[in-house]
């Protein structure tokens, strides 16, 4: 396991929010959150690094690929205020990991249980692309929240991005990996022989839920497996 410089998630979200590594990121995070979108134009965009959300003490970790430039960036919640989001939440919630199924501001009266939400890169990226060093820039805050989530067990990587930065951080842990790495794919779980698993979806973007290619059905399979790997220890107010 990566030490962490970091005594608590908390202390890492408030030091992860000044982050100005990435050139172009911050650019581009506070342009968007200057010009913003017409129908929001009455908000009061985030334009930070967005940090991850959740129950601290969680077993299943969703990892996604960045905040999105109207959604996160805007709302400076994880997967909050966005069609994916929607997504998400609806299906954490009928999975018992949520509270409710409505994500729509930090003070919207979400809370999870036994899970927390993450993503790869902390700042929304032009036209959702990272480039390879911004990637490997932010990987250090996301390999510190993953050591910080010392009950984890089960990840739940929506899209290949995700997938892929998992597994650069596991390999970074020296845990014992399955060579090759099992090629991405809805449904594909991978056991680990510490005990931990990693669960693969399709990312519920548009491009993937208005072309049907995701299906409610199949996400919510995916969130019933967790379920069932991480048991019934909780379940969400
Ligand atoms: Fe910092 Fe990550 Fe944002 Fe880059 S992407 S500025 S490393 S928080």
């Amino acid at each position: 396991m990566i030490a962490s410089e970091f005594e608590s998630l908390e202390e890492l979200s408030d030091r992860l929010i000044d982050c100005r590594r990435c050139l172009r990121l911050v650019e581009w995070r506070e342009e968007v959150a200057r010009e913003k979108r017409a129908s929001f134009a009455d908000d009061d965009y985030w334009g930070r690094p967005v940090p991850g959300f959740g129950d601290t003490d969680a077993e299943l970790v969703v990892v996604g690929l960045a905040p999105a430039a109207h959604g996160a960036n805007r709302t400076g919640r994880m997967f909050t205020g966005d069609r994916s989001g929607e997504w998400l939440y609806r299906a954490l919630h009928d999975a018992g990991f949520a509270n409710q199924s409505e994500s729509i501001g930090r003070s919207d009266g979400l809370q999870l249980s036994n899970a927390w939400v993450t993503s790869a890169v902390r700042c929304a990226p032009p036209v959702n692309k990272p480039t390879p060093s911004e990637r490997d820039n932010c990987a250090s805050w996301f390999d510190a929240e993953l050591a910080l989530l010392r009950r984890a067990r089960v990840f739940l990587c929506l899209g290949q991005y995700a997938y892929h930065s998992l597994w650069r951080h596991l390999r970074a842990t020296a845990v014992d990996l399955p060579v090759p790495r099992p090629g991405f794919g809805h449904g594909v779980e991978i056991a680990l022989a510490d005990g931990r698993v990693v669960l693969l979806s399709y990312h519920p973007s548009q491009q993937n839920t208005f072309t049907g290619r995701l299906t409610r059905d199949m996400f919510d399979s995916v969130f019933a497996r967790a379920r069932r790997l991480t048991g019934s220890r909780r379940q969400a107010p």
